[in-house]
């Protein structure tokens, strides 16, 4: 489905669109409501995204691209929406009555081209962008039946200027929630070391401290994305029954206290109004899921994780080498490994005699000494890694034996 085809706000006029989250799946749709000819209530879902938990928190925060700029540009192009939506007089209802009554059809054509235009290209630098197609939908099927029904324009002014609001303060408050988002991200959930291993009480002190000294725990964690939701409130008496826990899976339950859905427990999809209500949503994805972000060691950017793993790299291809990061690591890793080994350099060592011979013609290039000496190598490698401690030299001694056995 195209999200900008211009006859979705047309055929559902006059519709109310939300965009909705899932909380399972971390699927992204925006949902239709209108009535049908009949005068029937009817809903079309229309998925934007599957994704796993994480993930659009990622997306939001650029930490796949390490790309701010990125969002930044699409922030501008997202500006332009003020000129060409009149989000200044949206509290004006005479204004907007006076500016509406006035549109032709294809006033609203042109509006609507305009619009999308601009938001098209924003998602594509920045993807969050895209939670500001709801209410535009909104303005937009209003005006698509008002343009031929003007006596109604008067009833749908609240709801228009409802919506421009909404546009309105996205595009002024956008760069303080995206930078305060990113703060609080990086403060929670960008871990170094501190989770690699098996989580110390202390640690959870720590990573609590990191919660609580954060400013913006206040716009975040205790910010209900529903009118209903549980606020998550934490004291230093609250703290010390998780002192003395070997992991931390008591604390996150804490912290997570189960939201209480507007719909009921039994719904699972939320309405996300703004930026700030899908990153507080991740947020608690976050922390039920028990994910961090990590740094990747070789290329710098950054991933998401489960925070009892050890990974240290991410899965994204590195460089010109078409392999992911934690795949050329181990790759390098085995490698360096097998130089540093004992038998390793024996065998090198018993190579090389055979190269000379090689290279000086008395044996062929294509000798059967070369396999044989190889498993060799394996062979005594396997029994070099299963000895014991002090019979280890024994190995590599034996190794040499057989090794000068063989070329003799
Ligand atoms: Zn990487």
């Amino acid at each position: 489905m195209d999200i900008f085809d211009k006859e979705l706000p047309k055929k559902y006029e006059y519709c109310s669109v939300d965009y909705l989250f899932n909380k399972n799946t971390h699927s992204e749709s925006l949902i239709m409501s209108f009535s049908d000819d009949d005068g029937k209530e009817q809903e079309q879902h229309y998925i934007l995204k599957d994704a796993s938990p994480g993930d659009a928190l990622m997306t939001i925060l650029d930490y796949n691209t390490k790309d701010e700029d990125s969002t930044l540009r699409a922030y501008d192009q997202l500006k332009k929406l003020a000129d060409i939506l009149p989000v200044k007089q949206a509290d004006s209802s005479e204004d907007l009555l006076k500016l509406y009554e006035a549109y032709k059809p294809s006033d609203v054509n042109r509006v609507v081209d305009e619009t999308y235009s601009i938001i098209r290209s924003a998602v594509e630098l920045s993807p969050m962008m895209i939670t500001i197609l709801p209410d535009v939908y909104n303005i937009f099927s209003g005006l698509y039946y008002c343009v031929r029904r003007k006596k109604y324009l008067k009833l749908f002014i609240p709801s228009i200027s409802h919506n421009l609001n909404r546009i309105g303060e996205f595009i002024e408050f956008f760069p303080e929630v995206y930078t305060k988002a990113r703060e609080f991200c990086e403060n929670v959930f960008l871990v170094d070391d501190l989770f690699k291993y098996k989580v110390d009480p202390n640690d959870i002190y720590e990573q609590y401290e990191l919660y609580c000294s954060h400013s913006s725990i206040d716009n975040y964690l205790n910010t209900p994305v529903m009118p209903s939701s549980k606020k998550m409130k934490m004291k230093d008496s609250d703290l010390e029954q998780f002192i003395g826990d070997s992991d931390w899976t008591s604390f996150y339950s804490f912290v997570c206290k189960p939201e209480v859905s507007y719909y009921g427990e039994e719904y699972e999809e939320t309405s996300i109004f703004t930026i700030e209500d899908l990153i507080v949503d991740e947020i608690r994805n976050m922390l039920v899921c028990k994910y961090v972000f990590r740094r990747c060691d070789l290329c710098g950017g950054y991933f998401k994780t489960r925070f009892f793993t050890v990974q240290e790299c991410c899965t994204r291809p590195y460089k010109k080498f078409n392999v992911p990061c934690n795949e050329y690591v181990s790759r390098r890793y085995y490698k360096k490994r097998t130089a540093e080994h004992p038998l390793h350099n024996a065998y090198t060592k018993a190579y090389n005699r055979l190269y000379g011979r090689i290279r000086r013609g008395t044996v062929p290039a294509d000798t059967p000494l070369s396999p044989q000496l190889m498993e060799l190598h394996d062979a005594y490698t396997k029994l070099y890694d299963n000895a014991d401690d002090d019979k280890k030299n024994d190995v590599v001694k034996e190794f040499i034996e057989k090794a000068n056995e063989l070329l003799g």
